[in-house]
């Protein structure tokens, strides 16, 4: 079907003031602890060669149904970031940095998705990813960030779910255990999961479909497959959150939709939202995905967290709250507007935040404009005003109240009033 052309695309939204305001605070939030934390911003274009993503498995939805690619006019096959692991990996594969090499992001990701509550097409994430160190401790670090990240935003509500799927020869014996068990219970799956079966066993795991539950609760665990090396990782990641107090539900059916991940995979989920979309958030290590791109064997870890759902889960524990209004002051101006235009210069540039209205409107139009705008005071100018060399204040808040004070004295008093 077509959209209206007028609209935005089915799966994508216009944020305006407050959430757009609410967005951005959440990722300086993000920034913040991410920074204090040793990571640095890192900023990555919004599409790249298709191969790129590839990565994430031919046999993954993303890859199989969900990419945003085409042809571009040099006949190059480009796809939109469905997501940015990759593409961090394929800058560090370019660019070589040093290692330890900790960056964060932010941004816009695009996945042909059916859209719905909480399921966009572009929707964002905030995420960090650390390459280099093989040490458990990098992947308790970087969980007890979104965890504190969670915590900051007042979240209470949220369960870490934490498995291993093991190396990927590990992985290859468990497929073939899961496999030989799928297929004698093929009967008693979904349709759908029959399909997901025959392209890639291990999503069978990810059905929460009725029919589905029973099959996979009996299904072999990846747990039983672990070599020594990675059953110590999984060891040790576990130790490491009960020494933080980080509390985790081992699930040994979190496989995570993605090829790349190899020992520590994780999810968050939040109790307050909707249980078909109540995944906030998750990551894993990737340690063989660098040398996939072409450089040597780079371990790696990370997470990405939904943006739009963990907001979400905040509006359902009523945490994170919508920002107050930004305007301190609304400038009224009841001579033609040549006196606001003057005023308001000389109030923002002393770090007040203030509007004022245009056209040479009615004076109560302009009050009513005040009073809207969400400002804390008007600064009314009219004739008498600006004979008497004076300004008349007006609270839009509380009590009401006015008074006249002198132009000379303004922003003294002002800034008394609002600081
Ligand atoms: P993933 O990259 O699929 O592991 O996703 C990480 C997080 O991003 C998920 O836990 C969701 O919170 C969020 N997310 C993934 N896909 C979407 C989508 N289509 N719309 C909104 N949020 C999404």
């Amino acid at each position: 079907m077509k959209d209206s052309v007028y609209r935005a695309p089915k799966g994508t939204r216009d944020l305006v003031w407050p959430d757009s305001e609410r967005r951005r605070s959440f990722i300086n939030l993000f920034a913040e602890i991410a920074g204090s934390s040793g990571y640095a911003e890192i900023v990555l274009p919004m599409f790249e060669h298709r191969e790129v993503f590839q990565r994430l498995g031919d046999g993954t939805d993303v890859v199989r149904k969900e990419m945003y690619d085409f042809e571009d006019k040099g006949g190059r096959n480009i796809a939109l970031r469905p997501e940015q692991t990759a593409s961090i990996v394929r800058s560090y594969v370019e660019n070589r940095p040093s290692l330890p090499w900790k960056v964060w992001y932010a941004g816009p990701n695009f996945r042909y998705e059916r859209a719905q509550k909480g399921r966009f097409r572009q929707f964002d994430q905030v995420g960090l990813e650390a390459l280099g160190p093989e040490d458990p401790h990098l992947d308790i670090e970087v969980i007890a960030i979104a965890w504190r990240f969670y915590e900051a935003l007042g979240l209470r509500k949220v369960n870490l779910q934490l498995n291993s799927i093991g190396t990927s020869q590990d992985r290859v014996r468990y497929i073939e255990a899961l496999s030989r068990y799928l297929e004698n219970q093929k009967e008693f799956l979904s349709k759908e999961s029959q399909d997901t079966f025959a392209v890639n066993p291990l999503r069978v795991l990810d059905s929460k479909r009725d029919e589905d539950v029973q099959v996979i609760s009996e299904a072999p665990s990846i747990l039983d497959h672990l070599s020594d090396g990675a059953q110590s990782h999984f060891n040790e990641v576990q130790e490491g959150l009960e020494k933080l107090a980080i509390p985790y539900i081992v699930k040994p059916t979190l496989v995570r939709g993605l090829d790349y991940y190899v020992k520590t995979t994780f999810e968050f989920t939040s109790e307050s939202i909707d249980a078909a979309q109540d995944a906030i958030g998750g990551g894993g290590r990737y340690d063989g995905l660098a040398a996939e791109m072409g450089a040597p064997e780079t371990p790696g870890v990370g997470f990405a967290l939904g943006l739009d759902r963990t907001l979400m889960a905040c509006d359902a524990e009523k945490s994170f709250p919508e920002p107050e209004h930004m305007l301190e002051i609304f400038v009224v101006d009841t001579t033609g507007g040549a006196n606001a235009l003057v005023i308001t210069d000389e109030l923002r540039q002393e770090g007040f935040k203030v509007d004022r209205s245009f056209d040479d409107r009615s004076m109560k139009a302009q009050m009513k404009a005040a009073d809207k705008s969400g400002a804390k005071i008007a600064v009314i100018v009219g004739d008498d005003e600006v004979s008497n060399g004076v300004v008349t204040i007006r609270d839009l808040r509380g009590k009401g109240g006015q008074e006249e004070i002198a132009s000379e004295s303004m922003i003294a008093d002002l800034r008394k009033k609002l600081r």
